[in-house]
């Protein structure tokens, strides 16, 4: 074990670390500058367990009914042998007759102990599609992929692997948010790009590994949603290159942790002193000021990536951050921190910076206005 993981498992203690998946390793990307959870992801620390023994879980990202409704419309998409999702490929790829061939590698085992042996099939399939001069094209359904994380290899699985006859792989995410007239909810479609970004990185790393280019896979995200209010799929191109950039610097920077590691008091930990039972016996007072040693920069985005959103959002609001309004409230206060500067500025108690006069400005005609509307209504 060398000096960092050492000193990584005693910030975890005596517990297996926690493990990536594409949507963890996506939500590295959407609060980027949040050095509590880079020291905590690479550290595999159990966020949620945390945040239970805090009493401020997070509500269940996603419910039953939604991922049942999502597990039925890949099952619906790849149906007789991915019928349909060919259908779709031969759309938006230009993909002429013949047919593709389609390698289901769950025959492998989709338990996690067969990650493994899916990976290793699925490593020979795609070396032998990238070595191959025959004009065959793959689809491999079920592939396992590995990417190496903060010098870990991390098992993730997209849904699908594409391969096409001009050499080149895709990546197909099937997800079941509708897409109506041709618009979908933006932060679920950057989000599914996001973890198809993973999958891009995760196959070139394989591909590069055995002296093959990594250029060999596509940049761009197939994406497989219902049409409408329909159950009809529908496919679209997405350009993935800045989640794939975005994604290899956080990578990058979890592989540089020691900078915040060295800032951290000494004998700093966020072990849970699990009993013989499992249950923490960590007293919450000094987890909660073992977190607080930690820098964070809480945003309502967090809420729907990270398990500590609760726990952050509290401190945040204690704080009176103005990151708790969302981004355009920060935006419009640009270089006000705090909601209290923020009202001082508005009712004239705080006289304001050189260049914060035009916003002390706006603050003190809004509060103008609202006081005006008050009286009115009273
Ligand atoms: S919830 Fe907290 S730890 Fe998680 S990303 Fe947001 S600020 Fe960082």
């Amino acid at each position: 074990m060398s000096l960092l993981d050492d000193r990584l498992a005693k910030l975890r203690g005596p517990v297996p670390a926690k493990g990536h998946d594409a949507r963890t390793l996506g939500a590295l990307t959407t609060n980027p500058g949040c050095n509590r959870r880079a020291l905590l992801d690479a550290a595999g620390i159990d966020k949620d367990a945390i945040a239970v023994h805090l009493g401020k879980p997070r509500p269940l990202a996603k419910s039953s009914i939604a991922m049942r409704s999502g597990a039925t419309f890949e099952q619906q998409v790849k149906a007789d042998g991915c019928a349909e999702l060919l259908r779709l490929l031969r759309d938006i790829l230009d993909l002429p007759l013949p047919e593709a061939a389609h390698t289901d590698l769950a025959v492998v085992g989709t338990q996690d102990a067969s990650h493994q042996i899916r990976y290793a099939h699925t490593r020979n399939a795609v070396l032998e599609a990238a070595r191959s001069t025959s004009p065959a094209r793959t689809l491999l359904d079920h592939p396992i992929l590995q990417l190496t994380v903060a010098g870990t290899p991390v098992y993730l699985e997209p849904d699908v692997v594409a391969f096409q006859i001009d050499g080149v792989f895709h990546i197909i995410e099937i997800k079941s948010f509708a897409i109506l007239d041709d618009q979908a909810s933006p932060v679920k479609v950057a989000a599914a790009v996001t973890q198809g970004a993973a999958y891009i990185l995760a196959l070139r790393e394989l591909l590069e590994k055995e002296g093959i280019n990594g250029d060999k896979v596509s940049h761009d995200v197939i994406l497989v949603t219902p049409r409408n209010f329909t159950r009809q799929p529908t496919a679209k191109i997405v350009d993935a290159r800045k989640k794939i950039a975005a994604l290899t610097r956080q990578l990058d920077r979890l592989t540089r942790i020691e900078p915040l590691l060295n800032e951290l008091p000494a004998h700093t930990t966020f072990d849970l002193a699990l009993d013989k039972d499992d249950r923490p016996t960590r007293d919450p007072k000094e987890l909660t000021t073992a977190l607080q040693s930690t820098s964070t920069r809480y945003i309502p985005a967090c809420r729907y990536f990270c398990d500590l959103a609760y726990v952050c959002r509290s401190e945040a609001r204690d704080d009176g951050l103005i990151d708790v309004l969302g981004s355009d409230i920060c935006d419009d206060l640009g270089g006000v921190d705090h909601i209290g500067t923020a009202l001082s500025l508005a009712d004239g108690t705080r006289e304001p910076a050189p260049d914060q006069t035009d916003l002390a400005l706006a603050l003190q005609h809004a509060h103008a206005v609202r006081n005006q509307l008050l009286q009115e209504s009273a």
